[in-house]
């Protein structure tokens, strides 16, 4: 075995992330290395056993609901591909650490921001201890620019707020790729809170004359 390593694929949804750990799986099979792939339960994408990237590639992927399980299902294998990261729980940092010790190589990939544009889940932390780590962009699905860093949530076809639920009931929710200029978060709370506080000087202006 020639050494640890934990590279890390990121970026926002539609970069091809799943895409390119696909194609890093491949090689370490044309390599004849053990290879195990495997994928958050949480994640509702796809129903089966198996991992798809957008493009239509796909493989078999062991569903974990806890991090710690991922110890136990890949003793005998030399590579451990981890897709959609930002779904498992913290001791998902322990668990890579303990992999990258025992020599293993581990490619993972994740969604470093959440619809608010807030570091999702524990890719900071698992950014820290990355051996490698590449940020992919997409396509801005607004303007066509090639920067798109962001992911933008739609729901009805509107940019979603800030204080949406997590889980939309009813309502047809999507998610697409937008440069930082084309991302939008409008916040109504914020917006009533300054519309307010306008008021109220309005009403102070009015009374001081
Ligand atoms: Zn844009």
């Amino acid at each position: 075995m020639d050494g640890y390593s934990f590279e890390l694929i990121t970026g926002p949804m539609s970069c091809g992330k799943t895409e390119e750990l696909l194609r890093r799986i491949k090689r370490c099979i044309i390599a004849k290395k053990k290879v195990t792939v495997i994928s958050p339960e949480v994640d509702t994408r796809e129903n089966g056993d198996y991992i798809k990237s957008r493009n239509g590639l796909w493989l078999d992927a062991i569903k974990v609901k806890h991090s710690i399980q991922i110890l136990s299902l890949v003793k005998d294998s030399e590579v451990v591909a981890i897709d959609e990261l930002q779904f498992f729980d913290s001791n998902i940092v322990r668990v890579i650490t303990e992999l990258m010790k025992q020599g293993k190589k581990v490619i993972g990939t994740g969604l470093e921001l959440d619809f608010k544009a807030e570091p999702f889940g524990h890719m900071p932390e698992l950014m820290c201890i990355a051996t490698n780590v590449d940020k992919l962009h997409a396509v801005c699905m607004k303007c066509g620019c090639e920067h798109a860093t962001r992911t933008q949530r739609l729901i009805d076809g509107k940019p979603a707020d800030k204080s949406s639920p997590l889980i939309m009931i009813g309502g047809d929710e999507t998610y697409e790729a937008r440069c930082i200029k084309c991302y939008e978060l409008p916040d109504a709370e914020h917006d009533k809170k300054i519309q307010s506080d306008l008021g109220i000087s309005k009403i102070l202006q009015f009374t001081k004359r």
